[in-house]
């Protein structure tokens, strides 16, 4: 069931604004699963 989609979008690393816990995920994970805190796209971050 994941043929259709496999590999259309690209991973990001996100890094939690609060404890620093990096998230990898294809969207944005909107808040960090370990402390709620905001999260930013690391990559931007790193331009
Ligand atoms: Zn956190």
């Amino acid at each position: 069931m994941f043929d259709a989609t496999a590999g259309s979008e690209t991973e990001s690393t996100y890094e939690c604004l609060r404890c620093g816990k990096l998230i990898t995920a294809s969207t944005h994970p909107g808040a960090c699963p370990e402390c709620g805190a905001g999260i930013q796209n690391r990559a931007n971050s790193l331009e």
